[in-house]
């Protein structure tokens, strides 16, 4: 065996706990390659199917577990869709930097715009989303979408600010819930949901700034408190991430997926050979991890599942 720190067979042993985390025989499967920024996976167990983003090509992929085929799923109309996620009832919930809302997709494929606006100002274009328990939808508003034309339209933002908000979907009722981040990004839950973990990639914008992970306590009425960093990123900068049912974090960054501890060590990584941005758990069991890196989509398979989120 490798000492702790070495690479063994495409993963990073950092600490002894990461061994129970992944199996070393296991090989990262490269599923598809052929997009420019992979972003926003999503696993529909129902389906047998992964959605994902292709945000600077505008369109949104499918991958089929059955045959391995990708195919779009839809895209050409300006939506520059990034982040999605599976809500409470099956359906897909999307961040578009091009239509700068974010969007639900019905079970007969009406597409529901849920909010576009704060405060009468349009979004910047909302990037990364998740689903509480009680159907509220968070999500991060940063301005990457509206920087250039790259991945949405250029324009100057309307709120000023980069923010996290929590939507009530039944009334449409939008609050701000941090505004002190720089370029908040992925988010989610610990498994009792009484903490909310937001990344911060302000360094991304800003030399030196921000690329840290930072942990919140959940109050019952939605509020959020604390805010201390958490994780700091040591290998270019954390995007999305999603934890597994020990709390674990499994986060994107430059060299690979890092496996934090839930007390924030990083304890291993998964390497993978393009920058990753972002990761969802799935398959039948809920033990695949899947990864969007850069132009592709990967996956493997872990000893761990993912934490049930619907
Ligand atoms: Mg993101």
């Amino acid at each position: 065996m490798a000492e702790n720190g070495m690479a063994e067979s495409g993963f990073e042993i950092i600490d002894d706990r990461f061994r129970r985390c992944v199996k070393l025989s296991a090989r990262l499967d490269h599923l598809w390659e052929g997009g420019r920024w992979t972003e926003g996976p999503a696993y529909f167990p129902a389906g047998r199917a992964l959605i994902f983003s292709d945000i600077p090509n505008d369109r949104m992929l499918r991958w089929d577990e059955t045959t391995g085929a990708v195919g779009v799923f839809r895209g050409g109309e300006g939506r520059y869709t990034n982040g999605n996620t599976v809500d409470r009832q099956g359906r897909l919930v999307s961040c578009e930097h091009g239509g700068r809302r974010v969007t639900r997709t019905e079970h007969d494929g009406r597409i529901t715009v849920l909010a576009d606006r704060f405060e009468g100002k349009r979004f910047n274009s909302p990037n990364d989303v998740v689903v509480r328990s009680d159907g509220s939808i968070w999500f991060t508003d940063p301005a990457y979408g509206i920087d250039s034309n790259y991945e949405g339209f250029q324009a100057e933002s309307e709120i000023g600010g980069d923010h996290v908000y929590r939507l009530d979907p039944e009334t449409g009722d939008c609050r701000i819930v941090a505004d002190d981040f720089v370029r908040p990004n992925g988010l989610a839950f610990s498994p009792d949901e009484s903490r909310l973990y937001i990344v911060d990639s302000g360094g991304t914008r800003f030399a030196g700034g921000e690329r840290h992970l930072r942990v919140f306590d959940v109050a019952a009425d939605g509020t959020l408190s604390g805010g201390a960093v958490f994780a700091t990123c040591s290998a270019g900068f954390f995007d999305g991430f999603r934890l597994d049912e020990a709390g674990r974090i499994w986060s994107s960054a430059a060299d690979g997926v890092h496996c934090l501890e839930p007390d924030g060590t990083l304890i291993g990584k998964v390497l993978v050979p393009e920058q990753v941005s972002n990761v969802c758990f799935g398959g039948p069991k809920r033990n695949r991890l899947f990864i969007t890196a850069t132009t592709s989509l990967y996956a493997i398979l872990l000893p761990v599942n993912g934490l049930k989120t619907f």
